[in-house]
């Protein structure tokens, strides 16, 4: 069971006719979500760098082809970092070639 599912079964239980200041679940609730949030965009932005780089490489637009890249980019210094350095690498690369 990953993740999603076990917020969605939690979520399930909590029905509109019952009470909901149940402040230990929703409490639970988000720090799940945060915690999955961060987790799951910094891992799916590291797993799409490569295809990112060379986008922008190729056709110099992925910011506006890869926009939700771009931006966790622009807030996240440890993505940025590997980013760069991954950039760096790929221009080296093509230069070489030329
Ligand atoms: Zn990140």
């Amino acid at each position: 069971m990953n993740l999603r599912e076990l917020i969605q079964r939690v979520r399930n239980k909590l029905r509109p006719h019952e009470e909901l200041s149940n402040d230990a679940v929703l409490g639970f609730l988000r720090v799940l979500e945060d915690v999955r949030r961060e987790e799951l965009s910094c891992a799916e932005i590291y797993s799409k760098l490569d295809e990112y780089v060379e986008c922008e490489i190729g056709c110099k637009d992925a910011a506006h082809v890869m926009p939700l890249i771009r931006e966790h980019l622009d807030i996240c210094q440890e993505c940025c970092d590997e980013y760069e350095a991954l950039l760096d690498v790929v221009e080296k690369m093509d230069e070489e070639q030329k």
